[in-house]
């Protein structure tokens, strides 16, 4: 027997007319491209997402069309969150970090009809413009006094294409799952991928976040979202806003740490997200400064592992919570939450911080398990580590224009990456899968070795991969760039790492190089070393 209540369609054009109902006088500011502030309600926000809608429908883009944006965090990207989806057609945020290759090629697959460009990123579209042919036209998204002389072909300025459509828009009824966005992984092999979120999967993703043991947005916050929303929809944050209605405070193209710290005081800022690259450089400007926080509370630290060292920056120094938080693209992209439990009110700070550490609890909707090499599940005792696998209504089950399924037949996705969970649920990352290193059946985490490679005193950076072991499959080694002027050798490296890993965790080898491989966001190149370093004959074997 069904049940008998509406069936109605979760679709992301009622979330902006959520927030202009019921939150219009609310506020998002954003720091505009050409300089001054921007300041306006939900309201305008919502009024302006259907002007954009009809804009785009004379301009003959229809349902499930592909439109590409290369824009910062700010208002006129948001009108495009919600009026492009809106009516249906897939609002494609495209990374701007990416190699020019790379965007050429998402921009191909995707088929893009047109694309917004922030002014920031016309030269890098100009320079690909002979290669990206398909595309119908490009709109510069700034006003006709700030329009910029262009060799681009067939240019439209955003104000006037706005100031030519009417802020009356039906927004269309269709199908919860029909595609809303597109964002494309980085891939550290092969080209990016697309991955197709829904109206249903964007919908039901920000209920998870707003939650109070997700993220926990409410109309009393006041959120500024510094991960980028060309960066996996800036972790679903936009229309998790919209449905709270919290204010919203966007940075645009300026993120060092004194811009970012303004915006926060200026604006009343309770609650941010970002990645540990940005705090890095917020806590050095406030430490540089001797600032403090007047309104910041918590805020939501995610895309790597964040160190033991800034959770306490936070927490002890300025009285601000982190959420330690993971997740991927082809998950919406938030899979866990690190917040504290009842039971945990009492601890001691050093505790929580430990607790911090690890990268948190499923959000209600992502169910989540640990494997074996042989697919065999693991237990949830925080000490084996496994394979982690994912399922639920906001991971992908395919990439965009593949016909491959990527989960078994049980629907589960394998994350690639490799963890433990304990008895309370908290998911702690190991490493990748492809990165850890396998020796005599015992696993090694390439991340934990780094990590105590860099604090070595003379080194800067480091990198370790697995090499071909005739007896042991394989072991580690390192790979270290020096800081600048030091002489440190192999032996301080492995006298450094016998304080903290045990004889059979220790690398074989330590190569020293002046510089690493790195991904356009910033990541380590190890498939790249691992090809370097495959014939590599470790003194041990
Ligand atoms: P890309 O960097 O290719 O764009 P994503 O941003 O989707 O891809 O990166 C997802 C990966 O980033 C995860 O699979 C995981 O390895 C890593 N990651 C994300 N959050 C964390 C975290 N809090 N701690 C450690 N690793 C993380």
């Amino acid at each position: 027997m069904l049940g008998l209540m509406q069936n109605r369609p979760l679709l992301i054009s009622e979330q902006i007319e959520f927030a202009a109902r019921n939150h219009g006088d609310e506020e998002i500011v954003s720091r505009s491209v050409e300089g001054p502030i921007h300041r306006y309600t939900y309201r305008d926000c919502a009024s302006r997402s259907r002007q954009m809608a009809n804009a785009l429908t004379k301009l003959g883009v229809k349902l499930g069309d592909r439109i590409g944006t290369l824009a910062w965090n700010g208002y006129r990207h948001m009108e495009l969150y919600f009026g492009v989806s809106g009516m249906g057609a897939v609002c494609h945020t495209i990374n701007p970090r990416l190699f020019p290759e790379q965007i050429v090629y998402i921009i191909n697959h995707a088929e893009d009809e047109y694309i917004f460009i922030d002014l920031t990123f016309l030269p890098l579209v100009e320079a690909i413009k002979d290669s990206i042919t398909n595309v119908k036209g490009f709109v510069i998204m700034t006003d006709k006094e700030h329009m910029p002389e262009t060799s681009l072909p067939n240019v439209l300025c955003y104000e006037e294409l706005m100031a030519s459509a009417d802020d009356q828009f039906a927004w269309p009824e269709f199908d919860e799952n029909t595609a809303s966005s597109l964002c494309y992984t980085s891939g550290t092999t092969g080209n990016p991928k697309g991955v197709l979120y829904s109206h249903r999967s964007t919908v039901l993703h920000s209920f998870g976040i707003r939650s109070p043991d997700g993220v926990g947005f409410s109309s009393q916050e006041v959120i500024l979202p510094v991960v980028p929303m060309f960066h996996a929809n800036a972790w679903g944050i936009v229309y998790a806003a919209a449905m709270a209605g919290s204010k919203l405070v966007m940075p645009g193209a300026q993120m060092d740490g004194k811009s970012i710290y303004e915006l926060m005081e200026a604006e009343g800022v309770t609650l941010s997200a970002g990645v540990p690259t940005v705090w890095m450089m917020l806590l050095a400007f406030m430490n540089e400064s001797n600032s403090k926080f007047t309104t910041m509370q918590r805020t939501v630290i995610g895309g790597s592992a964040v160190p033991k060292s800034m959770i306490e920056s936070f927490r002890n120094n300025y009285n601000v919570d982190v959420i330690h938080a993971w997740g991927m693209t082809e998950m919406s992209p938030l899979g866990t939450a690190c917040n504290l439990k009842r039971k945990h009110a009492g601890l001691p700070n050093e505790e929580k911080n430990d607790l911090n550490l690890k990268q948190g609890v499923a959000v209600f909707g992502v169910e989540m398990k640990i494997v074996d090499d042989t697919g065999k599940e693991l237990p949830w005792d925080g000490e084996k580590f496994g394979r982690l696998l994912v399922r639920g209504p906001w991971v992908t089950s395919g990439y965009f224009k593949s016909d491959q399924s990527v989960v078994d037949s049980d629907g589960w996705f394998d994350t690639g990456d490799v963890s433990t969970i304990d008895k309370d649920g908290y998911m702690q990352i190991v490493d990748r899968s492809k990165d850890v290193i396998k020796s005599g059946g015992e696993w090694i985490s390439s991340i934990d070795v780094e990590n105590e490679v860099v604090g070595c005193p003379g080194i800067a950076e480091a990198a370790v991969i697995a090499v071909p072991h005739p007896k042991w499959d394989e072991r580690p080694l390192v790979i270290a760039v020096k800081q600048e002027g030091s002489n440190v050798s192999k032996e301080d490296v492995i006298e450094h790492l016998k304080r903290s890993l045990a004889k059979w965790q220790l690398p074989d080898d330590v190569v020293f190089v002046p510089e690493l491989p790195h991904t356009a966001t910033g990541k380590l190149l190890k498939n790249k070393l691992r090809e370097e370093y495959k014939d590599y004959t470790l003194s041990s074997s």
